[in-house]
């Protein structure tokens, strides 16, 4: 019966070929013959391979060949170069083939809901001109950091997985609009997901989440879902803290980043620019001081010896969120018990249980 649709086909040069829930389990080889098609859907049928024919067809932009049996990315893939659309919800993925991703340099969406997939290979990296990523109702329980790399995308789903985290690099995602986390076990969310400067909607409901990352009132957002979580709640103890005794790592790397802040180049004298001159030849102490933070009380910079406060704000005063209200817990770091014990600010610890 296919061969038949393919055969009348042939005659009319298409550029779009229907050939959805025909229970096909093979497609026909003389489909290599159509090479004027734009857009195929072979989405409802019992596929599990392709055959290579279906490379000649060169101009392929969208191919949808979601509700199907595969098992692995079918390799003729890697031939259709000019593909921007690629749906595969709902098949049984195991594993993305390196060499097929490495070549769909032109694809902008992939949809690859409700498959098996456990993890993402490296190579996801390559698919640079992504900008649409479902992966909802996997089985994956982390992110690669080349997903990072992904820089053109703007809608990621991620929902219903094992995730417990994001990675820390997740900031680089710069164009990142929407971001779907729901049904997952996250306990964190990266520091830099607060570089994501143009998200808007963010889902967490669901997961396993008690504060949310510092800059989160600094993100555009319009939508935040995060209903199911353990969050702090806002009832203050009263606590007073013993000042603590601070390494002398964390006391060098204090004295050395005040002093670079207070001897900017523009301070006219540069009195201390001979502390810049030396740590240029160590990059391993620039990379050191990369990692540090900004206390919240004082704004002076820390390395490691910080303490985890939390600040309240109000979904729809501070956040502008028009779906939300109430407070959201929001991580605040103090760079000393002194900060803390300061007056005049809303910061309160986290008592951990
Ligand atoms: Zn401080």
């Amino acid at each position: 019966m296919a061969d038949t649709m393919l055969v009348r086909a042939l005659k009319g040069k298409p550029k779009a070929l229907n050939l959805c829930n025909k229970k096909l389990d093979k497609v026909p080889k003389i489909i290599g013959k159509l090479d004027c098609v734009l857009h195929l859907q072979l989405r409802g049928n019992k596929l599990n391979t392709l055959p290579m024919e279906l490379s000649h067809l060169f101009q392929l932009q969208i191919l949808n060949l979601g509700n199907n049996e595969f098992e692995e990315l079918p390799e003729v893939l890697e031939y259709l170069t000019m593909l921007e659309k690629l749906h595969l919800f709902n098949n049984k993925l195991k594993t993305l083939a390196p060499k097929v991703l490495t070549n769909l340099r032109n694809l902008t969406f992939l949809n690859l809901n409700s498959n098996n997939l456990k993890t993402f290979p490296p190579e996801i990296c390559r698919l640079s001109s992504l900008q649409h990523l479902s992966v909802d109702s996997n089985q994956l329980t982390e992110l690669p950091v080349e997903i990072c790399a992904l820089l053109r995308l703007e809608e990621f789903h991620v929902a219903n997985n094992q995730l417990t985290s994001l990675p820390l690099e997740f900031g680089f995602l710069v164009n990142l609009e929407k971001l779907y986390l729901q049904k997952n076990k996250i306990r964190e969310l990266p520091e830099s997901l607060g570089k994501c400067y143009k998200l808007r909607t963010v889902d967490i409901a669901a997961n396993e989440l008690r504060i949310f990352p510092t800059e989160l009132s600094a993100l555009p957002l319009k939508e935040l879902h995060c209903e199911e979580n353990p969050l702090l709640q806002h009832i203050p103890v009263h606590s007073v803290q013993e000042e603590e005794v601070l390494s002398l790592k964390e006391i060098g790397a204090r004295y050395i980043m005040k002093e670079l802040k207070d001897s900017k180049p523009t301070a006219g004298k540069d009195r201390w620019s001979y502390l810049r001159k030396a740590i240029r030849h160590y990059p391993q102490i620039k990379e050191m001081l990369a990692q540090s933070s900004k206390c919240a009380v004082c704004g002076e910079s820390f390395l490691n010896t910080w303490l985890e406060c939390v600040r309240f704000v109000d979904a729809r005063e501070d956040l502008k969120l028009n779906n939300l209200s109430g407070l959201i817990p929001v991580r605040a770091l103090l760079c000393s018990y002194r900060c803390f014990n300061s007056s005049g600010h809303d910061y309160y610890g986290v008592a951990f249980p």
